[in-house]
């Protein structure tokens, strides 16, 4: 794609508020694209709590984070929004027209008439290792996620981490394929682990074979050489620090959520939470809505709930910057031939 694309609404964020803007947006036929900096949709009921069940959705009695979402995009799904996932959104620019330049940590750019930012509790991040100077090798050697599995075969990797992302790319590269390493070493601070049982045991089963090697352990510093990270030291419950020579350092510590950049658009922020109001979810500049976990005001609550109820209200709101001409009433769902057509469901 050459130049922004060009939109009416651009929302920051897939959880389930961010979902449910493009629904009440779509009623209103304004369209919208969606980003998140997860490869999937769903926030923190998909990230955090996928299982659990959730008992406060109007008219739900109980519902999973993985159904809610799944729900969700159907409920969307009539309204064609498009998905930008695996990008954080850096940048919103009010530009001179009285647009909005978006722009995302891929190089993904918008011209929007609107913003809706449901960034929750702000972007899930890598948590990253926590070793003075060891950043430097980031995206050389050291990574926190595993885009192109290739570049790590035939090497001696040391992998860290105790959950599935770590016991999985573990017994990834220890198999026989295309991606063998030639060594694998995983390295957890504790012999216990989040990771799915099966994995584990499997981890266990290839140690006692010489396939790999587990060492309980944190990674509290590091060797150079010549600008290349040769060796990682990693000290024991029992105090004593070992050298492990690596090639190259695989971190998974979960994901953690940050604001990060929505801190600098020039939004007022109260504690972390964009300042709106209870009228439209209008923050301080015009044109841009904030809905769900992200906003605060007189009486707010977290809830799923909530969110959604914003997202109505915000929807109305945005009418003026994309139909400037246009007279919006509310219509019912039930009821409306208009909403009907837009739903597709005449
Ligand atoms: P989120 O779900 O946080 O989603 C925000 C999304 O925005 C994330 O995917 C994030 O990656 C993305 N994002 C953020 N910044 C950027 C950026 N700059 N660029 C791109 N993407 C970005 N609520 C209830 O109503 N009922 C319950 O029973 C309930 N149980 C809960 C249990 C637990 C354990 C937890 C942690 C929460 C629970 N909640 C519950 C709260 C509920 O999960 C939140 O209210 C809800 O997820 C908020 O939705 P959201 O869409 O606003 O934000």
């Amino acid at each position: 794609h050459s130049g922004p694309i060009e939109t009416d609404a651009v929302i920051v964020g897939a959880g389930p508020v961010g979902l449910f803007q493009v629904f009440e947006l779509g009623l209103l036929e304004i369209k919208a694209h969606v980003v998140d900096s997860l490869n999937y949709p769903g926030g923190q009921p998909v990230e955090l709590y996928p299982d659990k069940p959730i008992y406060d959705i109007p008219a739900v009695p109980v519902y999973t984070g993985q159904e809610l979402t799944d729900n969700l995009l159907k409920q969307i799904a009539p309204f064609e929004p498009t998905f930008h996932f695996g990008q954080t959104v850096t940048t919103v620019q009010k530009q001179e027209d009285g647009r909005f330049f978006v722009a995302t940590s891929k190089g993904t750019t918008f011209l929007t008439k609107t913003v809706f930012i449901a960034a929750g509790v702000g972007a899930f991040e890598p948590r990253t290792l926590k070793v003075d100077g060891i950043e430097k090798f980031e995206g050389k050697q050291l990574f926190y996620r595993v885009r192109d599995p290739s570049m790590f075969a035939g090497k001696n990797l040391v992998i860290a981490g105790g959950g599935d992302s770590a016991l999985d790319w573990t017994l990834n590269f220890v198999a026989d394929g295309p991606n063998k390493a030639e060594s694998v070493i995983l390295i957890h601070r504790r012999d216990g682990f989040k990771a799915a049982p099966a994995s584990v045991a499997k981890m266990r089963e290839l140690c006692d074979q010489y396939e790999m090697q587990f060492i309980v352990g944190q990674i509290t510093g590091f060797e150079e050489k010549d600008d290349r990270l040769t060796a990682v030291k990693v000290t024991g419950s029992d105090g004593v620090t070992r050298v492990v020579p690596l090639d190259m350092l695989l971190v998974f510590f979960g994901l953690s959520p940050k604001l990060g950049p929505i801190a600098d658009w020039g939004l007022e922020i109260d504690r972390k939470q964009i300042v709106v109001d209870t009228e439209k979810f209008s923050t301080n500049i015009p044109g841009i809505f904030a809905v769900g976990d992200i906003n605060t005001y007189p009486g707010k609550k977290k809830l799923i709930l909530s969110g959604f109820h914003e997202c109505a209200l915000a929807a109305f709101g945005a009418v003026p910057f994309v139909f400037p001409e246009k007279k919006v009433f509310l219509q019912y769902t039930t009821t409306s031939p208009k909403l009907h057509k837009v739903l597709g469901v005449e």
